[in-house]
Protein backbone atom coordinates (compact mmCIF):
# COMPACT_ATOMS: atom_id res chain seq x y z
CA UNK A 1 0.00 0.00 0.00
CA UNK A 2 1.41 3.40 -0.73
CA UNK A 3 2.62 5.49 2.06
CA UNK A 4 -0.47 7.72 2.86
CA UNK A 5 1.21 9.78 4.88
CA UNK A 6 3.96 11.06 2.23
CA UNK A 7 1.27 11.14 -0.63
CA UNK A 8 -0.81 13.67 1.89
CA UNK A 9 2.05 15.47 2.25
CA UNK A 10 2.85 16.18 -1.11
CA UNK A 11 -0.87 16.62 -1.73
CA UNK A 12 -1.27 19.24 0.38
CA UNK A 13 2.24 21.44 -0.27
CA UNK A 14 1.19 21.44 -3.91
CA UNK A 15 -2.09 22.73 -2.69
CA UNK A 16 -0.72 25.13 -1.27
CA UNK A 17 1.43 25.92 -4.17
CA UNK A 18 -1.35 26.41 -6.55
CA UNK A 19 -3.11 28.48 -3.77
CA UNK A 20 -0.45 30.10 -3.41
CA UNK A 21 -0.35 31.52 -7.37
CA UNK A 22 -3.80 32.96 -7.04
CA UNK A 23 -3.63 34.42 -3.20
CA UNK A 24 -0.72 33.57 -1.35
CA UNK A 25 -2.15 35.68 1.88
CA UNK A 26 -4.68 32.35 1.73
CA UNK A 27 -2.41 30.05 1.69
CA UNK A 28 -0.16 31.60 4.65
CA UNK A 29 -3.40 32.05 6.63
CA UNK A 30 -3.70 27.99 5.86
CA UNK A 31 -0.13 27.00 7.48
CA UNK A 32 -0.64 29.40 10.04
CA UNK A 33 -3.91 27.70 11.25
CA UNK A 34 -1.78 24.55 10.89
CA UNK A 35 0.69 25.57 12.74
CA UNK A 36 -1.68 27.14 15.36
CA UNK A 37 -3.86 24.15 16.10
CA UNK A 38 -1.09 22.14 16.15
CA UNK A 39 0.66 24.02 19.08
CA UNK A 40 -2.33 24.57 21.13
CA UNK A 41 -4.43 22.29 23.55
CA UNK A 42 -7.90 22.43 21.93
CA UNK A 43 -10.71 21.81 24.26
CA UNK A 44 -13.62 23.40 22.12
CA UNK A 45 -16.22 20.43 22.78
CA UNK A 46 -17.58 21.13 19.34
CA UNK A 47 -14.44 21.05 17.36
CA UNK A 48 -12.73 17.63 16.62
CA UNK A 49 -9.47 16.96 13.48
CA UNK A 50 -11.02 15.35 10.35
CA UNK A 51 -9.10 12.98 8.78
CA UNK A 52 -7.08 13.55 5.84
CA UNK A 53 -9.06 11.38 3.69
CA UNK A 54 -12.18 13.79 4.98
CA UNK A 55 -10.92 17.34 4.23
CA UNK A 56 -8.39 16.11 0.87
CA UNK A 57 -12.49 15.08 -0.63
CA UNK A 58 -13.98 18.18 0.43
CA UNK A 59 -11.55 19.83 -2.30
CA UNK A 60 -13.02 18.69 -5.77
CA UNK A 61 -15.19 19.95 -8.51
CA UNK A 62 -18.30 18.32 -6.76
CA UNK A 63 -18.57 21.74 -5.44
CA UNK A 64 -19.24 23.61 -9.21
CA UNK A 65 -22.47 20.90 -9.61
CA UNK A 66 -25.81 22.13 -8.60
CA UNK A 67 -27.80 19.10 -7.71
CA UNK A 68 -31.47 20.44 -6.43
CA UNK A 69 -33.37 17.76 -5.45
CA UNK A 70 -32.69 13.89 -4.34
CA UNK A 71 -30.91 10.72 -5.81
CA UNK A 72 -32.45 10.13 -9.08
CA UNK A 73 -35.18 13.27 -9.22
CA UNK A 74 -32.91 16.30 -9.91
CA UNK A 75 -33.94 19.68 -11.24
CA UNK A 76 -30.71 19.86 -12.99
CA UNK A 77 -29.07 17.38 -15.69
CA UNK A 78 -25.83 15.57 -15.74
CA UNK A 79 -26.10 14.70 -11.58
CA UNK A 80 -25.42 11.20 -11.87
CA UNK A 81 -22.15 11.26 -9.84
CA UNK A 82 -23.83 13.25 -7.36
CA UNK A 83 -26.34 10.70 -7.17
CA UNK A 84 -23.54 8.19 -6.71
CA UNK A 85 -22.40 10.55 -3.50
CA UNK A 86 -24.91 11.17 -1.70
CA UNK A 87 -26.88 7.73 -2.25
CA UNK A 88 -23.54 6.20 -0.74
CA UNK A 89 -23.36 8.92 2.14
CA UNK A 90 -27.50 8.17 2.91
CA UNK A 91 -26.63 4.25 3.01
CA UNK A 92 -23.47 4.60 5.29
CA UNK A 93 -25.29 7.21 7.96
CA UNK A 94 -28.35 4.75 7.86
CA UNK A 95 -26.07 1.44 8.59
CA UNK A 96 -23.76 3.77 10.95
CA UNK A 97 -26.48 4.66 12.96
CA UNK A 98 -29.32 1.89 11.88
CA UNK A 99 -32.22 4.08 10.44
CA UNK A 100 -34.73 3.73 8.39
CA UNK A 101 -33.50 7.15 6.45
CA UNK A 102 -30.98 9.34 6.15
CA UNK A 103 -31.43 12.44 4.54
CA UNK A 104 -27.36 13.88 3.99
CA UNK A 105 -27.89 17.51 2.10
CA UNK A 106 -28.35 20.09 5.08
CA UNK A 107 -25.02 22.09 5.07
CA UNK A 108 -24.97 22.84 8.86
CA UNK A 109 -26.36 21.92 11.88
CA UNK A 110 -29.02 24.63 12.16
CA UNK A 111 -29.96 24.03 8.40
CA UNK A 112 -30.75 20.20 9.62
CA UNK A 113 -33.01 21.28 12.44
CA UNK A 114 -34.81 24.12 9.92
CA UNK A 115 -35.26 21.03 7.51
CA UNK A 116 -36.44 19.04 10.41
CA UNK A 117 -38.94 21.61 11.90
CA UNK A 118 -40.89 22.71 8.77
CA UNK A 119 -40.57 18.43 7.70
CA UNK A 120 -42.80 17.86 11.21
CA UNK A 121 -44.81 20.62 10.13
CA UNK A 122 -45.81 19.58 6.64
CA UNK A 123 -46.04 15.91 8.02
CA UNK A 124 -48.09 16.73 10.93
CA UNK A 125 -50.30 19.53 10.02
CA UNK A 126 -49.91 20.46 6.69
CA UNK A 127 -50.47 16.93 5.17
CA UNK A 128 -53.66 16.25 7.31
CA UNK A 129 -54.74 19.75 6.27
CA UNK A 130 -54.92 19.24 2.57
CA UNK A 131 -56.88 15.88 2.92
CA UNK A 132 -59.11 17.10 5.01
CA UNK A 133 -59.61 19.85 2.24
CA UNK A 134 -58.81 17.69 -1.15
CA UNK A 135 -55.97 18.96 -2.19
CA UNK A 136 -53.26 17.29 -3.29
CA UNK A 137 -50.54 20.19 -2.60
CA UNK A 138 -50.27 23.76 -1.43
CA UNK A 139 -50.55 25.16 -5.24
CA UNK A 140 -53.97 24.23 -5.34
CA UNK A 141 -55.24 25.83 -2.56
CA UNK A 142 -57.32 28.90 -3.08
CA UNK A 143 -56.24 32.15 -1.69
CA UNK A 144 -58.23 31.66 1.70
CA UNK A 145 -57.37 28.19 2.45
CA UNK A 146 -53.48 29.05 1.98
CA UNK A 147 -54.06 32.22 4.68
CA UNK A 148 -55.88 29.55 6.65
CA UNK A 149 -52.91 27.15 6.35
CA UNK A 150 -50.27 29.49 6.72
CA UNK A 151 -52.37 30.44 9.72
CA UNK A 152 -52.40 26.90 11.26
CA UNK A 153 -48.83 26.62 10.68
CA UNK A 154 -47.41 29.52 12.15
CA UNK A 155 -49.69 28.57 15.58
CA UNK A 156 -48.14 25.23 16.78
CA UNK A 157 -45.92 24.63 20.20
CA UNK A 158 -42.33 23.53 20.79
CA UNK A 159 -40.77 22.23 23.92
CA UNK A 160 -37.32 22.36 24.19
CA UNK A 161 -34.38 22.55 26.56
CA UNK A 162 -33.39 26.43 27.53
CA UNK A 163 -30.12 27.74 26.71
CA UNK A 164 -28.17 28.06 30.19
CA UNK A 165 -29.55 24.72 31.22
CA UNK A 166 -27.21 23.52 28.18
CA UNK A 167 -29.76 23.36 25.12
CA UNK A 168 -29.26 25.12 21.52
CA UNK A 169 -30.25 28.28 20.43
CA UNK A 170 -32.57 26.23 18.06
CA UNK A 171 -34.47 24.23 20.11
CA UNK A 172 -36.71 26.80 20.62
CA UNK A 173 -34.29 30.53 22.17
CA UNK A 174 -36.43 33.33 21.36
CA UNK A 175 -34.09 35.43 19.63
CA UNK A 176 -33.34 32.30 17.32
CA UNK A 177 -36.04 31.64 14.61
CA UNK A 178 -37.08 28.10 16.54
CA UNK A 179 -38.49 30.84 19.40
CA UNK A 180 -40.10 32.86 16.31
CA UNK A 181 -41.59 30.31 14.32
CA UNK A 182 -43.27 28.42 17.39
CA UNK A 183 -44.65 29.35 20.50
CA UNK A 184 -42.29 27.99 22.58
CA UNK A 185 -41.21 26.91 26.24
CA UNK A 186 -38.49 25.68 27.87
CA UNK A 187 -37.31 23.18 30.28
CA UNK A 188 -34.30 23.61 32.59
CA UNK A 189 -32.82 21.46 34.79
CA UNK A 190 -32.83 20.74 38.72
CA UNK A 191 -31.55 23.82 40.42
CA UNK A 192 -29.57 21.45 42.95
CA UNK A 193 -28.17 19.11 41.27
CA UNK A 194 -28.00 20.60 37.29
CA UNK A 195 -29.69 17.34 36.06
CA UNK A 196 -32.60 16.71 33.77
CA UNK A 197 -35.68 16.24 35.98
CA UNK A 198 -37.91 14.02 33.95
CA UNK A 199 -40.89 14.56 35.67
CA UNK A 200 -40.64 18.23 35.59
CA UNK A 201 -40.25 17.68 30.78
CA UNK A 202 -43.41 15.62 31.83
CA UNK A 203 -45.49 18.21 33.78
CA UNK A 204 -44.30 21.04 31.20
CA UNK A 205 -45.55 18.80 28.00
CA UNK A 206 -48.90 17.51 30.09
CA UNK A 207 -49.86 21.68 30.63
CA UNK A 208 -48.33 22.96 27.17
CA UNK A 209 -49.02 20.14 24.71
CA UNK A 210 -46.38 20.57 21.96
CA UNK A 211 -46.72 19.70 18.77
CA UNK A 212 -42.41 19.25 19.10
CA UNK A 213 -40.79 17.74 21.83
CA UNK A 214 -36.82 18.54 21.32
CA UNK A 215 -34.28 16.75 23.19
CA UNK A 216 -30.54 16.96 22.94
CA UNK A 217 -28.40 19.83 23.56
CA UNK A 218 -24.79 21.40 23.51
CA UNK A 219 -23.30 21.83 27.12
CA UNK A 220 -25.11 19.43 28.96
CA UNK A 221 -22.57 17.53 30.63
CA UNK A 222 -24.62 14.23 31.45
CA UNK A 223 -26.64 11.40 29.22
CA UNK A 224 -30.47 11.48 28.03
CA UNK A 225 -32.36 8.89 28.59
CA UNK A 226 -34.54 9.03 24.89
CA UNK A 227 -36.69 6.04 26.07
CA UNK A 228 -38.22 8.39 28.83
CA UNK A 229 -38.31 12.00 26.57
CA UNK A 230 -40.14 9.28 23.96
CA UNK A 231 -42.28 8.14 26.41
CA UNK A 232 -43.29 11.80 27.59
CA UNK A 233 -43.29 12.42 23.62
CA UNK A 234 -46.44 9.90 23.58
CA UNK A 235 -48.26 10.50 26.10
CA UNK A 236 -49.19 14.19 24.54
CA UNK A 237 -49.18 13.29 21.11
CA UNK A 238 -45.95 15.46 20.08
CA UNK A 239 -42.60 14.38 17.64
CA UNK A 240 -39.68 13.60 19.46
CA UNK A 241 -36.83 15.14 17.93
CA UNK A 242 -33.50 14.49 18.98
CA UNK A 243 -30.53 16.95 17.96
CA UNK A 244 -27.64 14.46 18.52
CA UNK A 245 -25.29 17.39 17.23
CA UNK A 246 -22.56 17.01 20.04
CA UNK A 247 -22.63 13.32 20.47
CA UNK A 248 -23.35 11.89 17.72
CA UNK A 249 -19.69 10.24 17.95
CA UNK A 250 -20.78 8.71 21.00
CA UNK A 251 -23.79 7.13 19.30
CA UNK A 252 -22.14 6.08 16.19
CA UNK A 253 -19.13 4.71 18.73
CA UNK A 254 -21.53 2.37 20.47
CA UNK A 255 -20.90 4.54 23.61
CA UNK A 256 -24.86 5.43 23.84
CA UNK A 257 -26.68 2.41 23.39
CA UNK A 258 -30.36 1.30 24.73
CA UNK A 259 -31.82 4.15 26.13
CA UNK A 260 -29.08 6.39 25.49
CA UNK A 261 -29.50 6.04 22.26
CA UNK A 262 -31.70 8.20 19.73
CA UNK A 263 -32.29 6.64 17.03
CA UNK A 264 -34.79 3.68 18.09
CA UNK A 265 -36.48 5.99 20.05
CA UNK A 266 -37.25 9.90 18.51
CA UNK A 267 -38.58 9.75 15.43
CA UNK A 268 -36.75 12.55 13.91
CA UNK A 269 -33.24 12.99 14.66
CA UNK A 270 -30.70 15.92 13.29
CA UNK A 271 -26.96 16.17 13.92
CA UNK A 272 -24.04 17.90 12.34
CA UNK A 273 -21.23 15.58 11.06
CA UNK A 274 -18.02 17.88 12.71
CA UNK A 275 -18.27 17.63 16.06
CA UNK A 276 -17.68 14.32 18.07
CA UNK A 277 -18.52 12.85 14.51
CA UNK A 278 -15.37 13.67 13.21
CA UNK A 279 -16.50 14.09 9.52
CA UNK A 280 -16.72 17.27 7.39
CA UNK A 281 -18.59 20.25 8.26
CA UNK A 282 -22.39 19.71 7.75
CA UNK A 283 -25.72 18.24 9.31
CA UNK A 284 -27.78 15.85 8.14
CA UNK A 285 -31.14 13.90 9.40
CA UNK A 286 -32.17 10.53 10.42
CA UNK A 287 -36.01 9.76 10.50
CA UNK A 288 -38.37 6.65 10.62
CA UNK A 289 -40.26 6.02 6.92
CA UNK A 290 -43.49 8.00 8.32
CA UNK A 291 -41.52 10.95 8.29
CA UNK A 292 -39.01 10.25 5.22
CA UNK A 293 -40.84 11.55 2.75
CA UNK A 294 -41.38 15.18 4.37
CA UNK A 295 -37.56 15.70 5.17
CA UNK A 296 -36.91 14.59 1.66
CA UNK A 297 -38.23 17.78 0.42
CA UNK A 298 -35.27 19.56 2.61
CA UNK A 299 -34.96 21.62 -1.30
CA UNK A 300 -37.22 23.43 -1.49
CA UNK A 301 -38.41 23.73 1.81
CA UNK A 302 -35.36 24.82 3.61
CA UNK A 303 -32.23 24.47 1.54
CA UNK A 304 -30.96 25.34 -2.08
CA UNK A 305 -28.60 23.44 -4.12
CA UNK A 306 -26.83 20.53 -1.97
CA UNK A 307 -23.18 20.73 -1.02
CA UNK A 308 -21.92 17.63 -3.01
CA UNK A 309 -18.38 17.79 -2.14
CA UNK A 310 -19.65 18.01 1.36
CA UNK A 311 -21.62 15.21 1.11
CA UNK A 312 -18.76 12.84 -0.56
CA UNK A 313 -16.78 13.87 2.19
CA UNK A 314 -19.75 12.65 4.87
CA UNK A 315 -19.60 9.14 2.78
CA UNK A 316 -16.14 9.43 3.93
CA UNK A 317 -16.70 10.28 7.33
CA UNK A 318 -19.15 7.92 7.69
CA UNK A 319 -17.61 5.02 6.43
CA UNK A 320 -14.52 6.04 8.62
CA UNK A 321 -16.97 5.89 11.64
CA UNK A 322 -17.80 2.12 10.85
CA UNK A 323 -14.66 0.79 11.16
CA UNK A 324 -14.19 -0.66 14.80
CA UNK A 325 -11.47 1.92 15.50
CA UNK A 326 -14.21 4.67 16.00
CA UNK A 327 -15.66 2.32 18.72
CA UNK A 328 -12.28 2.55 20.57
CA UNK A 329 -12.28 6.46 20.01
CA UNK A 330 -15.79 7.09 21.31
CA UNK A 331 -15.21 5.07 24.44
CA UNK A 332 -11.79 6.86 24.54
CA UNK A 333 -13.48 10.48 24.38
CA UNK A 334 -15.78 9.53 27.21
CA UNK A 335 -13.67 7.82 29.65
CA UNK A 336 -10.96 11.06 29.01
CA UNK A 337 -13.65 13.25 29.81
CA UNK A 338 -14.50 11.38 33.29
CA UNK A 339 -10.56 11.40 33.77
CA UNK A 340 -10.44 15.70 33.11
CA UNK A 341 -13.21 15.86 35.40
CA UNK A 342 -11.90 13.85 38.48
CA UNK A 343 -8.77 15.94 37.47
CA UNK A 344 -10.84 19.10 38.37
CA UNK A 345 -12.60 17.61 41.67
CA UNK A 346 -9.16 16.39 43.18
CA UNK A 347 -7.43 20.18 42.67
CA UNK A 348 -10.94 21.74 43.86
CA UNK A 349 -12.89 22.80 40.81
CA UNK A 350 -16.67 23.30 40.65
CA UNK A 351 -18.24 21.69 38.07
CA UNK A 352 -21.92 21.86 36.55
CA UNK A 353 -23.60 18.33 37.88
CA UNK A 354 -20.19 17.54 39.47
CA UNK A 355 -18.86 15.08 36.62
CA UNK A 356 -19.38 14.13 33.18
CA UNK A 357 -20.57 11.02 31.68
CA UNK A 358 -20.26 12.14 28.00
CA UNK A 359 -17.97 13.98 26.40
CA UNK A 360 -18.53 17.91 27.95
CA UNK A 361 -16.53 18.95 30.79
CA UNK A 362 -18.30 22.41 32.32
CA UNK A 363 -16.47 24.62 34.80
CA UNK A 364 -18.10 27.12 36.79
CA UNK A 365 -15.23 29.08 37.35
CA UNK A 366 -17.91 31.88 39.79
CA UNK A 367 -16.22 30.37 42.79
CA UNK A 368 -12.90 31.76 41.56
CA UNK A 369 -14.17 35.24 41.77
CA UNK A 370 -13.50 34.87 37.52
CA UNK A 371 -16.56 35.18 34.94
CA UNK A 372 -16.65 32.57 32.10
CA UNK A 373 -14.76 35.37 29.76
CA UNK A 374 -12.07 36.22 31.61
CA UNK A 375 -11.28 32.17 32.40
CA UNK A 376 -11.49 31.75 28.39
CA UNK A 377 -9.41 34.89 27.48
CA UNK A 378 -6.76 33.65 30.31
CA UNK A 379 -6.64 30.15 28.99
CA UNK A 380 -6.74 31.07 25.55
CA UNK A 381 -3.27 33.62 26.73
CA UNK A 382 -1.76 29.79 27.95
CA UNK A 383 -2.18 28.06 24.93
CA UNK A 384 -5.33 26.82 25.79
CA UNK A 385 -8.39 26.47 23.41
CA UNK A 386 -11.56 26.60 25.15
CA UNK A 387 -15.01 28.59 24.86
CA UNK A 388 -17.10 30.54 27.81
CA UNK A 389 -20.38 29.30 28.40
CA UNK A 390 -23.11 30.07 30.48
CA UNK A 391 -24.04 28.03 33.85
CA UNK A 392 -27.63 27.28 34.81
CA UNK A 393 -29.28 30.23 36.07
CA UNK A 394 -25.77 32.30 34.84
CA UNK A 395 -25.86 35.55 37.14
CA UNK A 396 -23.48 36.49 34.44
CA UNK A 397 -25.42 36.37 31.25
CA UNK A 398 -24.80 35.07 27.81
CA UNK A 399 -21.92 37.41 26.99
CA UNK A 400 -19.81 37.21 30.00
CA UNK A 401 -21.46 33.72 31.61
CA UNK A 402 -19.43 32.14 34.77
CA UNK A 403 -18.92 28.91 32.59
CA UNK A 404 -15.93 27.35 30.79
CA UNK A 405 -16.99 24.62 28.24
CA UNK A 406 -14.47 21.74 27.32
CA UNK A 407 -14.61 18.42 25.72
CA UNK A 408 -12.46 15.69 24.59
CA UNK A 409 -13.40 14.35 21.22
CA UNK A 410 -10.11 16.64 19.53
CA UNK A 411 -7.31 15.96 22.03
CA UNK A 412 -8.66 12.17 21.88
CA UNK A 413 -8.44 12.19 17.90
CA UNK A 414 -4.58 13.22 18.65
CA UNK A 415 -4.25 9.92 21.04
CA UNK A 416 -4.30 12.08 24.54
CA UNK A 417 -5.18 9.40 27.22
CA UNK A 418 -6.43 9.69 30.77
CA UNK A 419 -3.07 10.45 32.97
CA UNK A 420 -2.62 13.28 29.94
CA UNK A 421 -5.80 14.78 30.67
CA UNK A 422 -5.41 15.07 34.08
CA UNK A 423 -2.01 16.94 33.25
CA UNK A 424 -4.65 18.98 31.18
CA UNK A 425 -6.98 19.93 33.94
CA UNK A 426 -3.49 20.35 36.55
CA UNK A 427 -2.69 23.04 33.69
CA UNK A 428 -5.92 24.61 33.41
CA UNK A 429 -6.47 25.22 37.19
CA UNK A 430 -3.05 26.69 37.23
CA UNK A 431 -3.99 29.09 35.11
CA UNK A 432 -7.39 29.45 36.47
CA UNK A 433 -6.36 29.85 40.11
CA UNK A 434 -3.19 32.76 38.96
CA UNK A 435 -6.00 34.94 37.19
CA UNK A 436 -8.19 37.56 39.03
CA UNK A 437 -10.28 40.18 37.98
CA UNK A 438 -8.92 43.38 36.51
CA UNK A 439 -10.85 46.57 36.96
CA UNK A 440 -12.66 49.05 34.92
CA UNK A 441 -11.18 52.76 33.98
CA UNK A 442 -13.47 53.85 36.39
CA UNK A 443 -11.94 51.47 39.00
CA UNK A 444 -14.82 49.35 39.39
CA UNK A 445 -14.46 45.20 39.05
CA UNK A 446 -14.75 44.27 35.13
CA UNK A 447 -16.25 41.34 34.01
CA UNK A 448 -13.76 41.59 30.94
CA UNK A 449 -9.80 42.16 31.83
CA UNK A 450 -7.91 39.93 34.18
CA UNK A 451 -4.40 39.59 35.59
CA UNK A 452 -2.13 36.58 35.48
CA UNK A 453 0.19 36.21 37.38
CA UNK A 454 3.60 36.63 35.94
CA UNK A 455 4.80 33.55 34.43
CA UNK A 456 1.97 31.60 34.70
CA UNK A 457 0.41 31.94 30.86
CA UNK A 458 4.38 31.98 29.27
CA UNK A 459 4.93 28.78 31.04
CA UNK A 460 1.73 27.02 30.54
CA UNK A 461 1.83 27.99 26.85
CA UNK A 462 5.15 25.98 26.62
CA UNK A 463 3.74 22.87 28.61
CA UNK A 464 0.62 22.99 26.19
CA UNK A 465 3.05 23.23 23.16
CA UNK A 466 5.50 20.02 24.78
CA UNK A 467 2.92 18.29 25.40
CA UNK A 468 1.05 18.31 22.23
CA UNK A 469 4.49 18.00 20.17
CA UNK A 470 4.29 14.12 21.87
CA UNK A 471 1.02 14.20 20.09
CA UNK A 472 1.66 15.28 16.31
CA UNK A 473 -1.44 16.68 14.31
CA UNK A 474 -1.45 15.10 10.47
CA UNK A 475 2.13 13.40 12.24
CA UNK A 476 4.36 13.16 8.43
CA UNK A 477 2.72 16.40 7.08
CA UNK A 478 5.39 18.60 6.53
CA UNK A 479 4.16 22.60 5.53
CA UNK A 480 7.58 24.40 5.54
N1 LIG B 1 -27.38 21.71 17.34
C1 LIG B 1 -26.55 21.62 18.37
C2 LIG B 1 -26.94 20.79 19.56
C3 LIG B 1 -25.33 22.29 18.36
O1 LIG B 1 -24.51 22.22 19.41
C4 LIG B 1 -24.99 23.07 17.21
C5 LIG B 1 -23.72 23.79 17.10
O2 LIG B 1 -23.20 24.40 17.91
C6 LIG B 1 -25.90 23.14 16.17
C7 LIG B 1 -27.08 22.46 16.25
C8 LIG B 1 -25.65 24.02 14.97
O3 LIG B 1 -24.66 23.51 14.15
P1 LIG B 1 -24.01 24.44 13.02
O4 LIG B 1 -23.06 25.32 13.70
O5 LIG B 1 -23.38 23.43 12.09
O6 LIG B 1 -25.13 25.15 12.36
Amino acid sequence: MADLTALTSSAYQQALEVIASVEPRIADATKQELADQRASLKLIASENYASPAVLLTMGTWFSDKYAEGTVGHRFYAGCQNVDTVEQLAADHAKELFGAEYAYVQPHSGIDANLTAYWAILAHRVEGPWLEKFGAKNVAELSEADWESLRAELGNQRLLGMSLDAGGHLTHGFRPNISGKMFHQQQYGTDPETGLLDYDVVRAKAREFKPLVLVAGYSAYPRRVNFAKMREIADEVGATLMVDMAHFAGLVAGKVFTGDEDPIPHAHVVTSTSHKSLRGPRGGFILATEEYAPSVDRGCPLVLGGPLSHVMAAKAVAFAEARQESFQTYAQDVADNAQALAEGFKRRGITLVTDGTDNHIVLLDVSPLGLTGRQAESALLDSGVVTNRNSVPADPNGAWYTSGIRLGTPALTTRGLGASDFDYVAELITQVLKSTTPGRTSAGAASKASYVIADGVAGGTKAAAAELMEKFPLYPGLDLS
